[in-house]
Protein backbone atom coordinates (compact mmCIF):
# COMPACT_ATOMS: atom_id res chain seq x y z
CA UNK A 1 0.00 0.00 0.00
CA UNK A 2 1.07 3.42 -0.44
CA UNK A 3 1.67 5.32 2.52
CA UNK A 4 -0.11 8.19 3.52
CA UNK A 5 -2.66 7.98 0.55
CA UNK A 6 -6.07 7.75 -0.28
CA UNK A 7 -7.53 4.05 -0.49
CA UNK A 8 -8.59 4.49 -3.87
CA UNK A 9 -5.32 5.21 -5.37
CA UNK A 10 -3.45 3.31 -2.39
CA UNK A 11 -3.08 -0.65 -3.37
CA UNK A 12 -0.42 -0.54 -5.85
CA UNK A 13 1.29 -3.47 -7.60
CA UNK A 14 4.48 -1.43 -7.40
CA UNK A 15 4.63 -0.77 -3.51
CA UNK A 16 3.66 -4.45 -3.36
CA UNK A 17 6.62 -5.82 -5.27
CA UNK A 18 8.98 -3.35 -4.05
CA UNK A 19 12.86 -4.05 -3.22
CA UNK A 20 13.10 -3.18 0.26
CA UNK A 21 14.85 0.25 0.08
CA UNK A 22 16.85 1.75 3.49
CA UNK A 23 14.98 4.05 5.82
CA UNK A 24 15.87 7.63 4.27
CA UNK A 25 15.46 10.13 7.81
CA UNK A 26 14.55 13.22 7.81
CA UNK A 27 16.99 15.72 8.29
CA UNK A 28 17.33 17.65 11.89
CA UNK A 29 19.36 21.30 11.97
CA UNK A 30 21.53 22.97 9.45
CA UNK A 31 23.11 21.75 6.67
CA UNK A 32 25.10 23.17 3.67
CA UNK A 33 25.79 21.81 -0.18
CA UNK A 34 26.57 23.16 -3.70
CA UNK A 35 22.61 21.87 -4.86
CA UNK A 36 19.65 21.39 -2.73
CA UNK A 37 17.18 19.57 -4.68
CA UNK A 38 13.25 19.13 -4.02
CA UNK A 39 11.98 16.33 -4.35
CA UNK A 40 12.88 12.36 -5.17
CA UNK A 41 11.19 11.34 -7.93
CA UNK A 42 12.98 10.30 -11.14
CA UNK A 43 13.78 14.09 -12.32
CA UNK A 44 15.23 14.66 -8.73
CA UNK A 45 17.32 11.57 -8.23
CA UNK A 46 18.48 11.73 -11.65
CA UNK A 47 19.65 15.18 -11.19
CA UNK A 48 21.23 14.23 -7.85
CA UNK A 49 23.05 11.15 -9.37
CA UNK A 50 24.53 13.01 -12.32
CA UNK A 51 25.83 15.73 -10.23
CA UNK A 52 27.03 13.28 -7.91
CA UNK A 53 28.98 11.61 -10.42
CA UNK A 54 30.42 14.98 -10.90
CA UNK A 55 31.76 15.09 -7.61
CA UNK A 56 29.28 18.12 -6.62
CA UNK A 57 28.03 18.21 -3.16
CA UNK A 58 24.05 17.65 -3.56
CA UNK A 59 21.35 17.38 -0.80
CA UNK A 60 17.94 16.15 -2.09
CA UNK A 61 15.05 17.22 0.06
CA UNK A 62 11.50 14.58 -0.13
CA UNK A 63 8.18 15.46 1.89
CA UNK A 64 7.50 11.55 2.18
CA UNK A 65 10.22 8.83 0.26
CA UNK A 66 11.68 8.60 -2.49
CA UNK A 67 9.04 7.33 -5.26
CA UNK A 68 6.39 8.23 -3.39
CA UNK A 69 5.24 10.90 -6.25
CA UNK A 70 4.18 9.64 -9.61
CA UNK A 71 7.72 8.28 -10.16
CA UNK A 72 6.74 5.16 -8.17
CA UNK A 73 3.27 5.02 -9.31
CA UNK A 74 3.58 4.81 -13.25
CA UNK A 75 2.48 2.72 -16.27
CA UNK A 76 6.47 1.87 -16.35
CA UNK A 77 6.96 2.50 -20.00
CA UNK A 78 9.88 4.58 -20.97
CA UNK A 79 8.38 6.25 -24.04
CA UNK A 80 10.23 8.41 -26.53
CA UNK A 81 9.94 11.91 -27.92
CA UNK A 82 7.44 14.75 -26.70
CA UNK A 83 3.57 15.15 -27.51
CA UNK A 84 4.16 16.64 -30.40
CA UNK A 85 5.97 14.89 -33.71
CA UNK A 86 9.05 16.59 -34.83
CA UNK A 87 7.50 18.71 -37.93
CA UNK A 88 5.73 20.29 -34.94
CA UNK A 89 8.71 20.38 -32.50
CA UNK A 90 11.20 22.10 -35.15
CA UNK A 91 8.20 24.35 -36.25
CA UNK A 92 7.32 26.10 -32.92
CA UNK A 93 11.11 26.09 -31.50
CA UNK A 94 12.98 26.15 -34.99
CA UNK A 95 15.16 23.70 -36.38
CA UNK A 96 18.27 24.16 -34.19
CA UNK A 97 16.50 23.83 -31.19
CA UNK A 98 13.91 21.77 -32.10
CA UNK A 99 16.20 19.27 -33.64
CA UNK A 100 18.27 19.04 -29.98
CA UNK A 101 14.85 18.61 -27.99
CA UNK A 102 14.15 15.82 -30.56
CA UNK A 103 17.35 13.95 -29.51
CA UNK A 104 17.17 14.58 -25.64
CA UNK A 105 13.59 13.25 -25.68
CA UNK A 106 14.11 10.83 -28.30
CA UNK A 107 17.17 9.25 -26.11
CA UNK A 108 15.57 9.38 -22.78
CA UNK A 109 14.85 5.67 -22.74
CA UNK A 110 18.57 4.93 -23.71
CA UNK A 111 19.95 7.16 -21.41
CA UNK A 112 17.84 5.37 -18.64
CA UNK A 113 18.87 1.98 -20.25
CA UNK A 114 22.43 3.40 -19.55
CA UNK A 115 21.77 4.44 -15.64
CA UNK A 116 19.87 0.95 -15.16
CA UNK A 117 22.94 -1.24 -16.72
CA UNK A 118 26.07 1.05 -15.17
CA UNK A 119 24.38 1.22 -11.83
CA UNK A 120 22.93 -2.39 -11.75
CA UNK A 121 19.36 -1.39 -10.71
CA UNK A 122 17.09 -4.66 -10.91
CA UNK A 123 13.73 -3.30 -12.33
CA UNK A 124 12.68 -5.85 -14.81
CA UNK A 125 13.72 -3.08 -17.34
CA UNK A 126 13.52 -4.35 -20.97
CA UNK A 127 13.74 -2.72 -24.29
CA UNK A 128 11.67 -4.11 -26.38
CA UNK A 129 9.70 -1.63 -28.17
CA UNK A 130 6.48 0.83 -27.79
CA UNK A 131 3.87 0.14 -29.82
CA UNK A 132 1.19 2.52 -30.99
CA UNK A 133 -1.89 0.98 -32.34
CA UNK A 134 -4.49 2.54 -34.00
CA UNK A 135 -8.12 2.38 -34.32
CA UNK A 136 -9.06 3.79 -37.70
CA UNK A 137 -7.29 4.70 -40.83
CA UNK A 138 -7.44 8.51 -39.62
CA UNK A 139 -4.51 7.37 -36.67
CA UNK A 140 -3.15 5.14 -39.25
CA UNK A 141 -2.42 8.35 -41.11
CA UNK A 142 -1.09 10.06 -37.90
CA UNK A 143 1.11 7.27 -37.08
CA UNK A 144 2.66 7.12 -41.27
CA UNK A 145 3.27 11.10 -41.21
CA UNK A 146 5.08 10.23 -37.43
CA UNK A 147 7.53 7.47 -38.53
CA UNK A 148 7.99 9.23 -41.95
CA UNK A 149 8.83 13.01 -39.68
CA UNK A 150 11.13 10.72 -37.32
CA UNK A 151 12.79 9.07 -40.37
CA UNK A 152 14.11 12.81 -41.41
CA UNK A 153 15.62 12.59 -37.71
CA UNK A 154 17.74 9.43 -38.34
CA UNK A 155 15.06 7.41 -36.76
CA UNK A 156 13.42 4.19 -38.04
CA UNK A 157 10.53 3.57 -37.01
CA UNK A 158 8.02 0.34 -37.98
CA UNK A 159 4.86 0.45 -39.29
CA UNK A 160 2.94 -3.20 -38.14
CA UNK A 161 -0.38 -4.06 -40.62
CA UNK A 162 -3.40 -5.38 -38.75
CA UNK A 163 -2.18 -9.21 -38.32
CA UNK A 164 1.24 -8.40 -37.28
CA UNK A 165 -0.49 -6.01 -33.97
CA UNK A 166 -2.74 -8.56 -33.65
CA UNK A 167 -0.15 -10.71 -33.01
CA UNK A 168 1.93 -8.35 -31.61
CA UNK A 169 -0.43 -7.69 -28.84
CA UNK A 170 -3.06 -10.61 -28.75
CA UNK A 171 -6.12 -8.74 -29.59
CA UNK A 172 -7.92 -7.82 -33.17
CA UNK A 173 -9.61 -4.48 -32.38
CA UNK A 174 -6.58 -2.29 -34.20
CA UNK A 175 -6.77 -1.87 -37.81
CA UNK A 176 -2.54 -0.98 -37.38
CA UNK A 177 0.34 0.27 -35.64
CA UNK A 178 3.44 1.57 -35.33
CA UNK A 179 6.40 0.16 -33.80
CA UNK A 180 9.37 2.45 -31.57
CA UNK A 181 12.25 0.16 -30.68
CA UNK A 182 13.96 3.04 -28.57
CA UNK A 183 10.75 2.25 -26.03
CA UNK A 184 11.71 0.42 -23.18
CA UNK A 185 9.64 -0.32 -20.11
CA UNK A 186 10.20 -1.39 -16.30
CA UNK A 187 9.19 -1.05 -12.82
CA UNK A 188 8.82 2.10 -12.11
CA UNK A 189 9.26 2.06 -8.55
CA UNK A 190 12.15 -0.52 -8.23
CA UNK A 191 13.66 1.84 -10.58
CA UNK A 192 13.28 5.12 -8.98
CA UNK A 193 14.54 3.40 -5.51
CA UNK A 194 17.55 2.07 -7.89
CA UNK A 195 18.14 5.87 -8.79
CA UNK A 196 18.12 7.03 -4.91
CA UNK A 197 20.64 4.36 -3.86
CA UNK A 198 22.80 4.99 -6.71
CA UNK A 199 22.50 8.50 -6.19
CA UNK A 200 23.71 7.85 -2.63
CA UNK A 201 26.11 5.58 -3.08
CA UNK A 202 27.82 8.20 -5.16
CA UNK A 203 27.73 10.11 -2.21
CA UNK A 204 24.60 12.77 -2.86
CA UNK A 205 22.50 13.11 0.67
CA UNK A 206 18.65 12.29 0.67
CA UNK A 207 16.41 13.30 3.71
CA UNK A 208 12.99 11.68 3.64
CA UNK A 209 10.22 12.85 5.57
CA UNK A 210 11.68 16.19 5.33
CA UNK A 211 9.29 19.09 3.30
CA UNK A 212 10.60 21.91 1.76
CA UNK A 213 8.71 24.66 3.43
CA UNK A 214 10.01 27.65 1.92
CA UNK A 215 12.66 29.39 0.10
CA UNK A 216 15.08 32.60 0.69
CA UNK A 217 17.91 34.26 -1.45
CA UNK A 218 20.79 35.68 0.98
CA UNK A 219 24.02 36.86 -0.80
CA UNK A 220 24.34 33.95 -3.34
CA UNK A 221 23.19 31.10 -1.36
CA UNK A 222 19.58 29.98 -1.15
CA UNK A 223 18.36 29.05 1.73
CA UNK A 224 15.76 26.49 2.06
CA UNK A 225 13.75 26.00 5.59
CA UNK A 226 12.22 22.41 5.94
CA UNK A 227 10.20 20.59 8.31
CA UNK A 228 13.09 20.52 10.55
CA UNK A 229 16.06 22.44 9.71
CA UNK A 230 17.18 23.94 7.08
CA UNK A 231 19.69 23.74 4.01
CA UNK A 232 22.41 26.81 1.92
CA UNK A 233 22.58 26.30 -1.13
CA UNK A 234 24.13 28.02 -4.13
CA UNK A 235 21.85 26.33 -6.76
CA UNK A 236 18.63 24.56 -5.98
CA UNK A 237 16.22 22.64 -8.29
CA UNK A 238 12.40 21.99 -8.03
CA UNK A 239 11.51 18.39 -8.64
CA UNK A 240 7.96 18.32 -7.77
CA UNK A 241 5.93 17.82 -11.02
CA UNK A 242 2.54 17.40 -10.18
CA UNK A 243 2.92 17.53 -6.43
CA UNK A 244 4.13 20.95 -6.29
CA UNK A 245 2.76 23.16 -3.33
CA UNK A 246 3.34 26.70 -2.33
CA UNK A 247 6.89 27.11 -2.20
CA UNK A 248 7.73 28.64 -4.71
CA UNK A 249 4.78 31.12 -6.56
CA UNK A 250 3.38 30.81 -9.16
CA UNK A 251 5.11 27.07 -10.04
CA UNK A 252 1.88 25.68 -8.71
CA UNK A 253 -0.40 27.67 -10.88
CA UNK A 254 1.55 26.62 -14.31
CA UNK A 255 0.48 23.09 -13.72
CA UNK A 256 -2.63 21.08 -13.44
CA UNK A 257 -2.74 17.98 -11.20
CA UNK A 258 -4.81 15.26 -13.03
CA UNK A 259 -5.55 11.83 -11.42
CA UNK A 260 -4.35 9.35 -13.55
CA UNK A 261 -4.68 5.26 -12.78
CA UNK A 262 -4.03 1.86 -13.19
CA UNK A 263 -5.45 -2.13 -12.34
CA UNK A 264 -3.28 -5.13 -12.53
CA UNK A 265 -4.00 -8.72 -12.69
CA UNK A 266 -2.47 -11.98 -10.60
CA UNK A 267 0.29 -13.26 -12.65
CA UNK A 268 -1.21 -14.65 -15.43
CA UNK A 269 -0.95 -18.61 -16.10
CA UNK A 270 1.25 -19.95 -18.88
CA UNK A 271 -1.62 -20.94 -21.47
CA UNK A 272 -2.48 -16.91 -21.55
CA UNK A 273 0.83 -15.59 -21.32
CA UNK A 274 1.69 -16.09 -25.12
CA UNK A 275 -1.21 -14.63 -26.10
CA UNK A 276 -0.46 -11.20 -24.54
CA UNK A 277 2.29 -9.10 -25.50
CA UNK A 278 4.54 -11.97 -26.12
CA UNK A 279 7.56 -9.93 -27.05
CA UNK A 280 6.85 -7.39 -23.72
CA UNK A 281 6.20 -4.27 -25.51
CA UNK A 282 4.59 -1.89 -23.98
CA UNK A 283 1.69 -0.14 -25.82
CA UNK A 284 -0.22 3.19 -25.57
CA UNK A 285 -3.80 3.39 -27.64
CA UNK A 286 -3.93 6.47 -29.64
CA UNK A 287 -7.17 7.56 -28.97
CA UNK A 288 -7.57 10.80 -27.34
CA UNK A 289 -8.48 9.74 -23.41
CA UNK A 290 -5.61 7.14 -23.69
CA UNK A 291 -4.89 4.05 -22.53
CA UNK A 292 -1.64 2.01 -22.29
CA UNK A 293 -1.03 -1.41 -21.35
CA UNK A 294 1.96 -3.31 -20.66
CA UNK A 295 3.03 -6.95 -18.78
CA UNK A 296 5.56 -6.89 -15.55
CA UNK A 297 8.34 -8.86 -15.38
CA UNK A 298 6.34 -11.47 -13.18
CA UNK A 299 3.61 -11.67 -16.26
CA UNK A 300 0.82 -9.79 -14.57
CA UNK A 301 -1.14 -7.64 -16.97
CA UNK A 302 -1.04 -3.63 -16.04
CA UNK A 303 -3.83 -0.62 -17.90
CA UNK A 304 -3.71 2.73 -17.32
CA UNK A 305 -6.14 5.52 -18.09
CA UNK A 306 -7.85 8.79 -16.45
CA UNK A 307 -8.83 9.23 -13.03
CA UNK A 308 -11.26 11.90 -11.55
CA UNK A 309 -10.99 14.06 -8.82
CA UNK A 310 -13.67 12.46 -6.60
CA UNK A 311 -12.92 8.85 -4.90
CA UNK A 312 -16.49 6.94 -6.35
CA UNK A 313 -15.67 8.29 -9.60
CA UNK A 314 -11.92 7.18 -9.71
CA UNK A 315 -12.91 3.47 -8.38
CA UNK A 316 -15.55 3.52 -11.42
CA UNK A 317 -13.19 4.19 -13.96
CA UNK A 318 -10.81 1.82 -12.63
CA UNK A 319 -13.98 -0.30 -13.04
CA UNK A 320 -14.24 0.47 -16.11
CA UNK A 321 -10.33 -0.10 -17.32
CA UNK A 322 -10.91 -4.08 -16.03
CA UNK A 323 -13.99 -3.69 -18.11
CA UNK A 324 -12.35 -2.45 -21.45
CA UNK A 325 -9.14 -5.43 -20.63
CA UNK A 326 -11.80 -8.33 -20.48
CA UNK A 327 -13.14 -6.64 -23.73
CA UNK A 328 -9.98 -6.06 -25.76
CA UNK A 329 -8.06 -9.43 -24.05
CA UNK A 330 -11.35 -12.13 -23.63
CA UNK A 331 -8.75 -14.66 -23.18
CA UNK A 332 -8.12 -13.30 -19.83
CA UNK A 333 -11.42 -14.98 -18.84
CA UNK A 334 -12.31 -14.90 -15.55
CA UNK A 335 -8.12 -14.19 -14.15
CA UNK A 336 -8.42 -12.20 -11.02
CA UNK A 337 -7.45 -8.17 -11.13
CA UNK A 338 -5.30 -7.82 -7.84
CA UNK A 339 -4.33 -4.56 -7.49
CA UNK A 340 -5.63 -0.59 -8.25
CA UNK A 341 -3.94 2.19 -7.48
CA UNK A 342 -3.11 5.70 -9.22
CA UNK A 343 -1.21 9.26 -8.76
CA UNK A 344 -1.11 12.41 -10.72
CA UNK A 345 0.40 13.69 -13.43
CA UNK A 346 0.99 17.31 -14.21
CA UNK A 347 -0.91 19.44 -17.58
CA UNK A 348 0.42 22.08 -18.85
CA UNK A 349 -1.59 24.05 -21.28
CA UNK A 350 1.13 23.61 -24.17
CA UNK A 351 1.14 19.48 -23.36
CA UNK A 352 4.90 20.26 -22.77
CA UNK A 353 7.00 20.19 -19.59
CA UNK A 354 8.54 23.56 -18.64
CA UNK A 355 12.34 24.58 -17.48
CA UNK A 356 11.86 28.12 -15.64
CA UNK A 357 14.69 30.03 -13.81
CA UNK A 358 12.93 31.59 -10.48
CA UNK A 359 15.32 34.27 -10.13
CA UNK A 360 19.31 33.53 -9.80
CA UNK A 361 20.47 30.22 -8.66
CA UNK A 362 16.60 28.19 -9.05
CA UNK A 363 15.56 25.95 -11.46
CA UNK A 364 12.73 23.94 -11.87
CA UNK A 365 10.96 21.08 -14.49
CA UNK A 366 7.44 20.30 -14.14
CA UNK A 367 4.59 19.67 -16.26
CA UNK A 368 5.46 15.78 -17.71
CA UNK A 369 1.92 15.77 -18.81
CA UNK A 370 1.96 11.73 -17.94
CA UNK A 371 5.07 11.41 -19.94
CA UNK A 372 7.76 11.60 -17.41
CA UNK A 373 9.65 8.44 -16.27
CA UNK A 374 12.33 8.69 -19.51
CA UNK A 375 11.78 12.33 -20.35
CA UNK A 376 12.42 13.10 -16.57
CA UNK A 377 15.30 10.89 -16.20
CA UNK A 378 17.08 13.11 -19.42
CA UNK A 379 15.77 16.43 -17.94
CA UNK A 380 17.30 15.48 -14.72
CA UNK A 381 20.87 15.49 -16.32
CA UNK A 382 20.51 18.47 -18.03
CA UNK A 383 19.51 20.23 -14.55
CA UNK A 384 22.38 18.89 -13.31
CA UNK A 385 24.12 20.34 -16.84
CA UNK A 386 22.61 23.87 -15.66
CA UNK A 387 23.70 23.32 -11.58
CA UNK A 388 26.93 22.18 -12.70
CA UNK A 389 27.97 25.34 -14.76
CA UNK A 390 26.69 25.04 -18.66
CA UNK A 391 24.66 28.29 -19.83
CA UNK A 392 20.98 27.95 -20.33
CA UNK A 393 21.56 28.93 -23.98
CA UNK A 394 23.66 25.65 -24.39
CA UNK A 395 20.29 23.50 -22.56
CA UNK A 396 18.60 20.69 -25.07
CA UNK A 397 15.47 22.46 -24.27
CA UNK A 398 14.22 25.88 -23.66
CA UNK A 399 14.39 27.56 -20.96
CA UNK A 400 10.93 29.66 -20.38
CA UNK A 401 9.85 31.90 -17.90
CA UNK A 402 6.89 30.31 -15.18
CA UNK A 403 3.63 31.25 -16.60
CA UNK A 404 0.22 30.64 -14.39
CA UNK A 405 -2.61 28.96 -16.58
CA UNK A 406 -5.12 31.51 -16.81
CA UNK A 407 -8.28 30.50 -14.62
CA UNK A 408 -5.92 27.75 -12.96
CA UNK A 409 -9.18 27.85 -10.24
CA UNK A 410 -11.69 26.02 -13.12
CA UNK A 411 -9.54 23.60 -13.37
CA UNK A 412 -11.51 20.57 -11.95
CA UNK A 413 -14.43 21.68 -13.91
CA UNK A 414 -12.89 22.31 -16.92
CA UNK A 415 -10.48 18.68 -16.64
CA UNK A 416 -13.34 16.67 -16.74
CA UNK A 417 -15.15 18.93 -19.47
CA UNK A 418 -12.89 18.01 -21.68
CA UNK A 419 -12.54 14.54 -20.83
CA UNK A 420 -16.02 14.21 -21.73
CA UNK A 421 -15.58 15.97 -24.53
CA UNK A 422 -12.35 14.03 -25.50
CA UNK A 423 -14.40 10.26 -25.06
CA UNK A 424 -17.31 11.55 -27.23
CA UNK A 425 -14.99 12.61 -30.14
CA UNK A 426 -13.21 9.07 -29.78
CA UNK A 427 -16.72 7.41 -29.70
CA UNK A 428 -17.68 9.57 -33.00
CA UNK A 429 -14.71 8.79 -34.39
CA UNK A 430 -13.88 12.59 -35.36
C1 LIG B 1 -0.75 6.41 -12.80
C2 LIG B 1 0.33 7.07 -13.62
C3 LIG B 1 0.81 6.44 -14.74
C4 LIG B 1 1.84 7.03 -15.49
N1 LIG B 1 2.41 6.32 -16.52
C5 LIG B 1 3.52 6.80 -17.13
C6 LIG B 1 4.23 6.01 -18.06
O1 LIG B 1 3.91 4.83 -18.28
N2 LIG B 1 5.29 6.56 -18.70
C7 LIG B 1 5.70 7.83 -18.42
O2 LIG B 1 6.66 8.31 -19.06
N3 LIG B 1 5.09 8.58 -17.49
C8 LIG B 1 4.02 8.09 -16.82
N4 LIG B 1 3.43 8.82 -15.84
C9 LIG B 1 4.00 10.13 -15.51
C10 LIG B 1 5.32 10.00 -14.73
O3 LIG B 1 5.15 9.11 -13.66
C11 LIG B 1 5.76 11.38 -14.25
O4 LIG B 1 5.81 12.27 -15.34
C12 LIG B 1 7.12 11.35 -13.59
O5 LIG B 1 7.21 10.30 -12.64
C13 LIG B 1 7.42 12.69 -12.91
O6 LIG B 1 8.57 12.52 -12.12
P1 LIG B 1 9.06 13.69 -11.19
O7 LIG B 1 10.30 13.21 -10.54
O8 LIG B 1 9.17 14.95 -11.99
O9 LIG B 1 7.89 13.91 -10.13
P2 LIG B 1 7.36 12.96 -8.95
O10 LIG B 1 7.74 11.55 -9.15
O11 LIG B 1 5.92 13.25 -8.75
O12 LIG B 1 8.17 13.47 -7.69
C14 LIG B 1 7.92 14.70 -7.07
C15 LIG B 1 8.27 14.56 -5.59
O13 LIG B 1 8.33 15.87 -5.01
C16 LIG B 1 7.97 15.74 -3.65
N5 LIG B 1 7.65 17.09 -3.15
C17 LIG B 1 6.67 17.94 -3.58
N6 LIG B 1 6.74 19.12 -2.90
C18 LIG B 1 7.78 19.01 -2.04
C19 LIG B 1 8.35 19.90 -1.07
N7 LIG B 1 7.87 21.13 -0.85
N8 LIG B 1 9.42 19.45 -0.33
C20 LIG B 1 9.94 18.22 -0.54
N9 LIG B 1 9.42 17.32 -1.45
C21 LIG B 1 8.36 17.73 -2.19
C22 LIG B 1 6.79 14.78 -3.69
O14 LIG B 1 6.58 14.16 -2.43
C23 LIG B 1 7.22 13.79 -4.79
O15 LIG B 1 7.82 12.62 -4.25
C24 LIG B 1 2.37 8.29 -15.09
C25 LIG B 1 1.88 8.92 -13.95
C26 LIG B 1 0.87 8.32 -13.21
C27 LIG B 1 0.37 9.01 -11.97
Amino acid sequence: MIANETPVLANSLWTATAQSQPEYAPLYGSTEAEVAIIGAGVTGLSAALHLAERGIDTVVLEAATPGWGASGRNGGQLNPGLKYDPDAVTAHFGEEMGARMLRLSGGAPDLAMDLIARHRIACDAVQSGWIQPAHDAGSLRVLEARAEQWARHGVSLRMLDRETVARMIGTDVYTGGLLDPRGANLHPLNYTLGLARAAQATGARIYGGTRAVSLNKTDSYQTIATTNGSVRARRVLLCTNAETDALCPPLARTVVPVRSVQVATAPLPDEILDSILPGRQAASDSRRVMVYYKRDGAGRFLIGGRGDYNDTTTAKLQENLRRISRKMFPQLGDVPFTHAWGGHVAMTADHLPHLSRHGEGVMSATGFNGRGLALGTAIGKLLADWASGTPEAELDFPVTPARPIPFHFLRKPAVRAAVVLFRLRDSLGI
